[in-house]
């Protein structure tokens, strides 16, 4: 049986497709695609010619059962998104695991990826932290979830558009306060590739000041809950264990 290629493909500079990404793409019998419009672009830059096959949010599914009898039939497939890494925060999860779970094989391309990218130059902790994906659109159901997220103690990371950001980092205050610290990481990879870091208040004043630097797009990185917050519910707990023992010892 032939096997399915997950292919990065680079988030801005093109000069990150890895040689060994280039080969796979013009050896296998097809790539499935995203946005094949999209991806023959990237493809006519390196001299690539292959078939390409859509496979997106609204068809990942019977496309799947498509490519999983491609592959039975010993053909050979590459999967590839707009850009980075397909899966993250991109379709192609119902086709790997499709492929999977029919006992075929699913091979790894690595390469570009926004949020690896990002917490590689962010300086925030990066031992441990969590990759959210895109918040909700809504403001309530993004407050809502900004609220779920305020006391995790590590690093966590969003993937934002533009037109989102500066209502995201008002949301940010509204929950987390000003004095959070962030990273915004904003144009990876191009021409205007810019890193700024420092409190959430400091952040919407940059934004503010300097609308270009609204524009693009962006991961953000939360410095995890503070030390302290976390140590307060640590004492609010032995507290509360002494004040049972007291009480239990109490005539
Ligand atoms: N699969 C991609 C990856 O591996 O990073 C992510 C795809 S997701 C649909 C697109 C989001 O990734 C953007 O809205 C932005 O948050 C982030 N992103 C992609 N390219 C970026 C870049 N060059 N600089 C900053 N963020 C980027």
């Amino acid at each position: 049986a032939g096997e399915l290629y997950v292919v990065a493909t680079p988030i801005g500079n093109l000069a990150d497709l890895s040689p060994r990404a280039k080969d796979i793409l013009m050896s296998v019998d097809v790539i499935a695609a995203e946005d094949t419009r999209h991806t023959s672009k990237l493809l006519g830059h390196f001299g690539i010619r292959r078939q390409l096959l859509a496979c997106h949010d609204y068809n990942e599914r019977e496309r799947s059962e498509q490519i999983v009898k491609r592959l039975q039939a010993g053909e050979s497939v590459a999967l590839v998104s707009d850009a980075g890494t397909p899966l993250i925060s991109d379709p192609g999860y119902h086709l790997v695991n499709a492929v999977r779970e029919a006992g075929l094989k699913a091979v790894p391309v690595p390469g570009a990826c926004a949020m690896v990218a990002a917490l590689s130059v962010s300086g925030l902790p990066s031992d441990r932290f969590f990759f959210e994906g895109f918040l909700p659109a809504k403001g309530s159901g993004r407050r809502k979830r900004i609220t779920e997220l305020a006391d995790f103690a590590h690093t966590w990371i969003v993937y934002e558009s533009p037109h989102r950001i500066t209502d995201m980092l008002d949301d940010m205050f509204t929950v987390l306060g000003g004095d959070r610290r962030l990273v915004l990481a904003r144009e990876l990879t191009k021409t205007f590739e810019t890193v700024l870091s420092g409190t959430v208040a400091e952040l919407q004043k940059i934004l503010a000041e300097d609308t270009n630097q609204q524009r693009g797009e962006f991961v953000v990185l939360v410095q995890g809950a503070p030390k302290s917050d976390i140590l307060d519910e640590e004492v609010t707990e032995e507290a509360l264990r002494i004040m049972t023992v007291l009480v239990e010892e109490l005539p």
